[in-house]
């Protein structure tokens, strides 16, 4: 059986939010859309998003890494959000392996975002109906477009390539291949889900940062103080990632 993922590379992934908002921008105009936007120009915008990037600091000051992560929905294999769905508006396609939500069918009853372990749905606050990364179905199957451009739009956006898409299933794809030479990891496989989407760990880079090179040659009114010493590092956060 086929089943299409993203592999994502944690190595080169900046940050910049091209594959937010080319996912916001894709799905908002296709067969998903619109995505919900509330008091976007507010002072407490809230919105529907299919794809979000986390980023967060590891290891301990001054020896410290930013990690930028992007999460959607894994498309898992045995999706626990499927089994709870009262309407069956929650399924899994068989020839490709994709979970969708029906809409039509959606009473936006939550089970499925409780189910989820990974967080990766949302519901759409102005239409009450339960959304999610759908691997642009509608791109990845519309057989008018140019094959190179039947990618999800995520994929096409990215500008240092962190994202590649295919079918896992085969060993000849290029997401199998990342998988296998570059040791691809599923988030929290003790669940069972059999997540589909990958992520390419960070390659370790140690550098030693002198605590003399973060003084600042131009502090004239000598307002830096004492930095905080560099300790040897525990074990922290980032090792999940390696
Ligand atoms: Fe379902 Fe969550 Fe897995 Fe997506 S990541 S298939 S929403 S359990
Ligand atoms: Fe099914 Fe919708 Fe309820 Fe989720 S919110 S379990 S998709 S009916
Ligand atoms: Fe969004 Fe499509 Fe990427 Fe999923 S595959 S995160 S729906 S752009």
């Amino acid at each position: 059986m086929t089943q299409l993922a993203l592999v994502i590379d944690l190595n080169v992934c900046v940050g910049c939010h091209a594959c937010v908002t080319s996912c916001k921008q894709w799905n908002t105009s296709g067969s998903a859309g619109p995505l919900a936007d509330m008091d976007a120009y507010g002072a407490d915008p809230s919105g529907t998003f299919f794809n979000r990037v986390q980023t967060f600091e590891v290891g301990e000051f001054p020896n410290t890494q930013t990690v930028h992560f992007p999460k959607s929905c894994l498309h898992c294999e045995d999706p626990p959000c499927v089994p709870v769905c009262p309407t069956g508006a929650s399924y899994k396609r068989a020839e490709d392996g994709i979970v969708l939500v029906d809409y039509d069918k959606c009473i936006g009853c939550k089970y499925c975002s409780w189910a989820c372990p990974y967080g990766a749905r949302e519901l759409d606050e102005k239409r009450q109906v339960m959304t999610k990364c759908t691997l642009c179905v509608d791109r990845v199957t519309d057989t008018r477009l140019p094959e190179r451009e039947r990618k999800p739009a995520c994929v096409l956006a990215c500008p240092t390539n962190a994202r590649l898409y295919g079918d896992i299933h085969d060993p000849e794809s290029v997401v199998s291949q990342a998988i296998r030479e570059r040791a691809g990891y599923a988030l929290m496989p003790e669940w069972g889900t059999q997540p589909a989407n990958h992520y390419l760990p960070r390659r370790r880079m140690e550098m030693t940062i002198h605590a003399e090179d973060l003084e600042r040659i131009d502090n004239p009114l000598k307002i830096d103080g004492q930095q905080p010493s560099s300790a040897p590092r525990e074990p922290g956060r980032e090792d999940f990632a390696t």
